[in-house]
């Protein structure tokens, strides 16, 4: 049969994909802007981006003859608090998304499920290709094409039902399959999401800098953790979703019941001390098929260390240790430079 886009877009939903939308494979006038945005420095350290730039351009550089874009939505909020409702000053404050399973390999895997049935379903031959996160794709300027959501000024993708807690994964193929109408954007005059970003990251609306971006520091960012950022880390010890906690789209924004992003035991609302005294094999079980692994261990006590200098825990950070200690990562030189510098402050 000649496989339609309904008949993909049902198939999506009946897998666990929230939203699905096509859109068409264009040269989209906001797939120009990331040159742009990478000269100007904002991607930081991160220079596998530099050296996609021309790949990330066009998808048909990465599947000739592509024509289509399968773009889904994966809703990951839980039923807990967000971090702004937070009055615990010991909470160890970890992003939304990293709560559950590494949604790469959930997603992954139902994409992988999806295109296996497109080629059963398809009486014609046709090439695909499925991405999550990870591959040269600019995701969110396809599914804004496909109808999912808008790419709001705190450059997340928004749903105007849904929110922004969203997954996005793709498929890219040579199908010729009938596009979805793109989504409006609805940000208005809303500067929400600017105004409360304590590192002024969003340099302006749409523009995300992210050698100041909180989650950067705490992610991506290898090696130390600039001074002048440290305190409005706060608590955060992987990722910021300030930007996102603020929009009006997400008061209140839509829950999943997926078991795959409900919280793991242990990352359901830790405290900083829990994390700090865990051993390395302790940490290593807790984050085994987590996402929070993209920090490494080095990357995560670094963070743990300065939140708990800024949660007034700075005692427990240098006691505690002796020979039996099992906290290798806690004696790396990185690890140490912050612990001396909150001891020295
Ligand atoms: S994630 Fe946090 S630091 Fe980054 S832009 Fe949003 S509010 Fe700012
Ligand atoms: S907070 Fe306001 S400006 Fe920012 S993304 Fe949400 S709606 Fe748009």
């Amino acid at each position: 049969m000649v496989l339609t886009s309904l008949q993909v877009k049902q198939k999506a939903i009946e897998l666990g994909f929230d939203l699905c939308g096509i859109s068409p494979v264009e040269d989209f006038s906001e797939l120009s802007f990331l040159s742009t945005w990478i000269n100007r420095g904002y991607a930081g350290e991160m220079d596998w981006m530099a050296r996609s730039v021309s790949r990330r351009s066009d998808v048909r550089k990465i599947l000739p003859g592509a024509t289509s874009v399968i773009s889904t939505a994966t809703i990951y909020n839980v039923d807990r608090p967000y971090s702004t409702e937070n009055t615990e000053s010991s909470a160890a404050l970890i992003s939304r998304y990293a709560w559950g399973d590494d949604y790469h390999d959930v997603l992954q895997s139902r994409l992988d499920k999806l295109v296996t049935w497109m080629h059963k379903a398809s009486e014609g031959l046709f090439e695909a290709k499925a991405y999550v996160d990870t591959g040269p794709i600019q995701e969110r300027v396809y599914a804004q094409h496909a109808g999912i959501g808008w790419i709001g000024k705190n450059t997340c993708i928004i749903n105007p039902i849904l929110g922004s807690w969203l997954f996005l994964a793709e498929v890219v193929c040579t199908l010729l399959l009938e596009p979805d109408p793109p989504a409006l954007n609805q940000c208005g005059t809303c500067n929400l999401c600017i105004e409360a970003c304590p590192t002024g990251a969003i340099a302006a609306p749409y523009e995300l800098d992210s050698t100041r971006c909180l989650s950067y520091l705490t992610i991506e960012k290898r090696g130390d953790i600039p001074t002048d950022y440290r305190s409005e880390l706060g608590t955060r010890i992987y990722g910021c979703d300030i930007c996102q906690e603020v929009c009006p789209y997400n008061q209140p924004a839509a829950i999943s019941k997926d078991s795959s992003w409900q919280p793991r035991h242990g990352l359901d609302q830790p405290t900083l001390s829990e994390l700090w005294l865990m051993s390395d094999d302790a940490v290593g079980n807790l984050l085994k098929g987590s996402a929070i692994t993209r920090a490494k261990l080095s990357g995560l006590r670094r963070n743990i260390a300065v939140a708990m200098g800024n949660a007034g825990e700075v005692d427990t950070l240098v006691k505690s240790k002796d020979a039996t200690d099992q906290r290798i990562s806690v004696n790396d030189e990185m690890v140490q430079r912050h612990v001396r510098w909150l001891v020295e402050e």
